[in-house]
């Protein structure tokens, strides 16, 4: 259930609802917009059926007393009222009108490549430092990342160039040495239905990139995120990276409608990664710029200063050379889009 609070409702109003929604043993969960308290009483079905008998209605201060329509509550647009989540990383913002373009590696390589690619993405005016310490491969016998030297060369290049890092969490083992460096948690696309994993970094409270699974429909994306909200973590933002069809002349085909659709059913900011739903470079450009123009609120790119050499992902890496000029057109067409750009720069 969802309790909508009157623009004047006062502070001892709210607590008194919560209270109430508690002792039926829902969980109250508090959002506070810029006109009004919603307050969301998340619970199982006889939770629900309880807080629905309290004749919450009545109560001083409470406007409107409505179910929440879907499975996923903490995710869903209604919980926010309208209001969109803006999530503020080291002061770069994503999401509610902000645009954010993360770039870099895939994967952490050699001090030199992940410095010279961080220098390169601010330069070039990337809000934020992808890269892979800990790789999810689909061969075994394939570089597996770097591990902890690999996090270790990413906080250097954190403290080189300002850049917030984005990086992967495969293994709630790992959680402690990523919280270190990790101002945004990725979790991959094969993770992306790992619930002890999303729940581990709910508790964390860390801002996530939540990737939408390769075969996973939005509603499974959207209660993934739930997992992470329940816990108390309300810095989620929502990845599309390409989903498996009948299509095989590229490596998976990027969803954009997803973009304009998960922002209908979530407050949660809308990221695009169309490097690895393309899997070669040329497709990259043209696909960032329709994710932008499609209203992503950010997107997430690799980028490489030598590709042949690559351990991962080669073949789509952006050249750093060209970085510049694409972020340059990436950004107007968020611009068009109606963005605000983040930046390091
Ligand atoms: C990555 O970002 O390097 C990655 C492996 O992504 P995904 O989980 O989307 O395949
Ligand atoms: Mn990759």
């Amino acid at each position: 259930m969802m309790i909508v609070m009157k623009e004047t409702a006062s502070e001892d109003e709210i607590a008194a609802v919560v209270t109430k929604v508690e002792r039926a043993g829902a969980r109250a969960h508090q959002s506070k917009g810029a006109r009004v308290t919603v307050i969301g009483a998340i619970g199982d079905v006889e939770q629900d059926a309880a807080v629905s008998s309290l004749g919450l209605e009545g109560q001083p201060g409470v406007d409107l007393v409505v179910p929440i329509l879907k499975p996923y509550k903490l995710a869903s647009s209604q919980i926010r009222h309208g209001e969109r989540t803006v999530l503020e990383i080291e002061g770069q913002k994503i999401g509610g009108g902000h645009f954010a373009l993360m770039a870099g590696p895939c994967t952490v390589e050699s001090r030199d490549q992940v410095i010279s690619t961080a220098e390169v993405v601010k330069e070039g005016g990337a809000a934020m430092l992808r890269g892979g310490a800990y790789k999810p491969r689909t061969s075994p016998y394939a570089f597996q990342g770097l591990g902890l030297e690999g996090l270790r060369l990413l906080a250097e290049a954190k403290e080189r160039t300002g850049l917030p890092v984005v990086t992967e969490l495969m293994d709630a083992r790992d959680l402690e040495p990523v919280l270190e460096v990790a101002d945004v948690i990725q979790v991959g696309a094969r993770n992306m239905q790992n619930f002890p994993l999303l729940a581990e970094i709910g508790r964390s409270g860390r801002p996530v990139l939540l990737k939408r699974g390769l075969s996973a429909t939005l509603e499974e994306l959207l209660m993934a995120a739930e997992y992470v909200l329940k816990e108390g973590n309300p810095n989620v933002m929502l990845c599309e990276r390409g989903i498996r069809t009948f299509e095989s002349s590229y490596r998976t085909t990027l969803d954009l409608q997803a973009v304009p659709v998960l922002k209908e059913l979530s407050h949660l900011p809308v990221v695009v990664d169309p490097s690895h739903s393309a899997g070669r470079r040329s497709l990259v450009a043209p696909m960032s710029l329709a994710a932008a123009a499609a209203g992503a609120d950010g997107i997430i790119v690799e980028v490489h200063p030598n590709p042949d050499e690559a351990l991962c992902d080669g073949p789509q890496a952006l050249l750093a050379d060209d970085f510049a000029a694409y972020a340059d057109a990436v950004h107007r067409a968020a611009q068009l889009a109606g963005q605000a750009l983040s930046s390091a720069v």
